[in-house]
């Protein structure tokens, strides 16, 4: 992975991981030096608040449990108004990647510290990106302000994951490990992570979707979950999660299933442009072409494999097409509308990559 030239900047986050290591919690906040905690969930997460503050103790000053998906900004004054008006002086989210979203944004107006516990792979709590939405239009901005100081990997809390759930989160997650090993931006230590992130996953989620409950098999996806977060706090994207978003925010479809559909297809598209940078994910997925490793590996995991499974129809693959190539972006591989609207077909109809 030696690059000639590179630049290499990790953010200083504490990260801990262990089963029950969410009992630290009031020792963490105390190394802060913060008192009165403000504890983020969504309304199907409202136990998890509940058993945080059983945790905090005295150091709970209040609960919102009303993060929702996409961080919309009326949301996040709300708790806002709410942290400062109990006078928190630290986030503690638990839960996917939305609540996480809550945190940062709450995090961004106030300049609170965050101690977040993930319970999904989605990663966001290794980066330093908040996506918000305003008026129906989702932005995404980049600041050292939104990324969390401390984070808690507690396999416990990601085992009541349902299984479905389980692998579209974890192969949302590979996909900034994937997506990383071309970036413009890598550095040795992003690849490293990415592959070690990849092979975690191809280890531990046939482990997990076999018992769930496994807490080894649960502990190394998280660990898998933060190496691709990483990633994606580190170096930027291209074409799968460009897809991604113009199917997601143009036609509706669902975020982790999308990505779980796409991915394959992505990286057989720039396969054929950076193969020697795609060849350690073929390596690690058993497979001559890496396009074809990752679809093999999404269809013995139980993964959705097809857009027409999550609602989009055929007539709509043209106008998918042309908005995922209207705005130019940088990619390994020209991005070019006849092979997008063929890759676009492939996925739609659930085939594997060529
Ligand atoms: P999510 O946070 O929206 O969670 C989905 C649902 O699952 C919620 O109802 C949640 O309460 C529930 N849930 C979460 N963990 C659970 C568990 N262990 N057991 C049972 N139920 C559980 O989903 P997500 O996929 O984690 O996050 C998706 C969002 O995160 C998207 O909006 C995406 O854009 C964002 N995201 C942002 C970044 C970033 O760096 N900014 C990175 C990745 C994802």
């Amino acid at each position: 992975f030696f690059r000639e030239e590179f630049t290499a900047q990790s953010p200083a986050v504490r990260v801990r991981f262990g089963r029950n290591v969410r009992n630290s919690i009031a020792d963490e906040i105390d190394a802060l030096g913060a008192r009165r905690a403000l504890i983020l969930t969504t309304p199907q997460q409202a136990d998890m608040a509940e058993e945080f503050a059983a945790l905090c103790g005295d150091r709970a000053a209040g609960r919102f449990t009303g993060a929702v998906m996409h961080t919309p900004v009326e949301v996040s004054e709300q708790a806002t108004e709410q942290a400062r008006s109990i006078g928190a002086d630290v986030l503690v989210a638990v839960g996917g990647g939305s609540t996480t979203g809550l945190g940062k944004a709450i995090a961004l107006r106030t300049g609170l510290p965050q101690i977040v516990v993930p319970t999904t792979y989605a990663g966001s709590e290794a980066t330093p990106i908040l996506g918000q939405t305003e008026n129906g239009l989702k932005t995404t901005i980049t600041d050292r302000r939104v990324q969390p100081e401390i984070i808690l990997y507690d396999a416990e809390l990601v085992a009541t994951l349902p299984v479905a759930m389980t692998v579209t989160s974890a192969i949302n997650a590979m996909a900034h490990a994937a997506e990383g090993l071309y970036a413009r931006d890598r550095s040795p230590l992003t690849s490293l992570m990415a592959v070690e992130g990849l092979r975690a996953f191809r280890d531990a989620l046939p482990r997990v979707i076999a018992a769930p409950g496994d807490l080894a098999a649960r502990g190394e996806t998280l660990y898998g979950a933060w190496l691709c977060g990483s990633v994606l706090g580190q170096v930027g994207m291209a074409l799968h999660h460009k897809l991604c978003h113009t199917l997601g925010g143009s036609f509706d479809l669902p975020h982790a299933e999308t990505h779980a559909v796409i991915l394959p297809h992505a990286i057989a598209y720039n396969a054929q442009a950076v193969p020697e940078l795609l060849a350690p994910v073929a390596e690690i997925f058993g497979d001559a072409d890496p396009g074809r490793a990752l679809h093999r590996f999404a269809r013995e995991s139980g993964a959705p494999l097809a857009l027409r499974d999550l609602g989009l129809k055929e007539t709509d693959l043209d106008r998918a097409a042309e908005i995922a190539t209207r705005n130019p972006y940088w990619n390994p591989r020209p991005v070019e509308r006849d092979a997008l609207r063929r890759l676009l077909a492939a996925a739609w109809a659930g085939e594997a990559p060529d």
